[in-house]
């Protein structure tokens, strides 16, 4: 199959969250499978260009349409982990993604409109002549309409369209004039069957245009994918992913573990792995190095030397991840005689302004260390060098930390929601046997929730560290690979080429 993904984000170069990781870890996986996947991704400025091999031009003059004008952009072609990437570059004055961010611009909702028709005019002209066009999130679901009712009916017929939903908190609503910038007549789009927003009627939202437009729709694991079906989970969109359930999936995300691995990670000072080593054996591999990594990493963040357990968090710092119980949670793991350890930044000025402030309260304390900003080889060295890892979310499409802080054998602690409770099983009271549990939940997102899972963790790994050595290694062990994942995506596409022809997917387009 030839898959092409079309991408805001992409790891490790253009990375802000989770669907970096996923759109890499995917694409890694289907192509290993013999499958041939491109991805199309802005050319950003502020993207780590060092990951990028042998970058080349590969078109010059590709002309798209932006509000009643053409404008003319340059495709390079380069490779990014041996997957091929396109990158965008417009030749617009408003230096769209010359901006020195990947989000947070008032234009936002412009520059991917732009992306999105340029995209797909690049995937038409050059042409790729895909398979499947898969698409992830707001920023490139409107290619699901261009398709539909432009490109379409202009030839580009072969293609099947994948929209995969990472967080439905981000819609990308505008006004019918920013859609018709694009060359979609918006106000024929502002209806509830089509674009209509179903809060705010005088609003366009482009990640409806995704769910009513594309052949098929998934988010990032089955919990979430019941949660949004209603109300609260839904954000506004419950009701139509309610009247296209027949074509709606939850996937759980998988892990790169050619990137995340404890063994081969090339970000750490040591490896090791849960497999016993004899005793004869000269390379020895084992889980003890994580003890010689969570020296290094107090010495990195000026830890004291203590016998105690270190827990982290890594995250972004938003409401949804929980950051008043993340706050909570500093005092009192110090209080239980622990050590807290976060990496997160924050796009929300207020919220930045407050863990400043933290951060100054806490200088020079022995048992607290706070980092505010974006870095890729502490985040190994965390994940690696800690004994617990928390995930206190409100809500939580899937997460990838807390797989992550699974393979590194660090136990994770996190509120039952979305991917969460699709990951983690309490082993105290999930009702399962030992060997299949590999954390501790709790149910209600307030302070005594996160304490009662807290203590009981901290309670184990102090006295009894047996117990708790085991309860790595479960973690460790399991296989939260995109192996399957990426079957039963394929599953997916295999099934809407073989309806490709019959009368329900055609209406799909309608
Ligand atoms: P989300 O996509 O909602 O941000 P996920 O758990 O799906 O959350 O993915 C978060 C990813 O971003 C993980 O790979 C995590 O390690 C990484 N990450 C988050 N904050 C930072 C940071 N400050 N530095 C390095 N990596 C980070």
């Amino acid at each position: 199959m030839h898959i092409v993904h079309v991408s805001s984000e992409l790891a490790p170069l253009a990375k802000v969250g989770g669907l970096a990781d996923v759109v890499l870890g995917l694409s890694r996986e289907l192509s290993w499978k013999g499958h041939d996947v491109d991805i199309i991704i802005p050319k950003f400025d502020c993207m780590d260009s060092e990951q990028i091999r042998d970058m080349t031009m590969d078109t010059k003059d590709l002309m798209s349409f932006y509000q009643g004008e053409w404008f003319s952009n340059t495709i390079w072609m380069g490779w990014v982990e041996n997957l091929k990437v396109y990158f965008i570059e417009p030749h617009h004055p408003r230096f769209f993604f010359n901006r020195g961010c990947f989000y947070g611009c008032d234009d936002d909702i412009e520059r991917f409109l732009y992306f999105s028709r340029a995209a797909i005019e690049f995937i038409y002209k050059r042409p790729l002549n895909p398979d499947i066009i898969h698409l992830h999130d707001w920023e490139t679901a409107v290619i699901a309409p261009l398709y539909a009712d432009m490109y379409h009916k202009i030839g580009l017929t072969k293609p099947r369209v994948v929209l995969s939903i990472h967080n439905m908190e981000y819609q990308g609503k505008c006004s019918a004039a920013d859609l018709s910038s694009i060359g979609l007549d918006g106000t024929l789009y502002q209806e509830p069957s089509k674009m209509q927003d179903n809060l705010s009627p005088n609003l366009i939202n482009l990640l409806k245009g995704g769910i009513v437009y594309s052949n098929f729709v998934t988010t990032v694991s089955p919990s979430y994918a019941k949660e949004v079906l209603t109300p609260e989970g839904g954000k506004g969109l419950e009701s139509t992913l309610l009247k296209y359930q027949k074509k709606f999936k939850g996937i759980l995300n998988g892990i790169d573990y050619s990137y995340w691995n404890p063994e081969i990670d090339r970000f750490l000072p040591a490896h090791y792995s849960p497999r016993e080593i004899p005793a004869n054996k000269k390379d020895r591999n084992t889980l003890d190095k994580k003890g010689f990594i969570k020296k290094l990493l107090r010495e990195t963040l000026n830890l004291a030397e203590d016998h105690r357990p270190i827990i982290g968090c890594i995250t972004r710092l938003v409401p949804q991840k929980g950051v008043d119980l993340i706050k909570h949670t500093m005092r009192h793991i110090v209080d239980k005689k622990g050590q807290f350890v976060l990496l997160g930044s924050s796009p929300i000025p207020s919220i930045s302004a407050e863990f400043h402030r933290l951060k100054h309260q806490y200088t020079d304390h022995p048992h607290v260390s706070l980092t505010l900003h974006h870095q890729e080889a502490l985040a190994h060295m965390i994940f690696a060098g800690c004994d617990m890892f928390i995930v206190p979310s409100i809500f939580e499409p899937c997460g990838l930390t807390q797989m992550i802080a699974l393979k590194y054998g660090t136990v994770p602690i996190v509120r039952r929601t979305g991917g969460l409770a699709d990951t983690i099983y309490d082993v105290d009271n999930s009702g399962k046997p030992f060997e299949e549990t590999n954390g501790y939940t709790f149910d209600v997102p307030d302070a005594t929730g996160i304490d009662s899972a807290l203590d009981r963790a901290i309670h184990c790994w102090f006295e009894d560290p047996e117990k708790w050595r085991n309860l790595m290694v479960n973690g460790m062990k399991i296989d939260f690979s995109w192996n399957h994942p990426s079957d039963i995506y394929l599953e997916v596409y295999k099934m809407l080429h073989q309806n490709g022809n019959s009368k329900e997917n055609q209406t799909l387009h309608k």
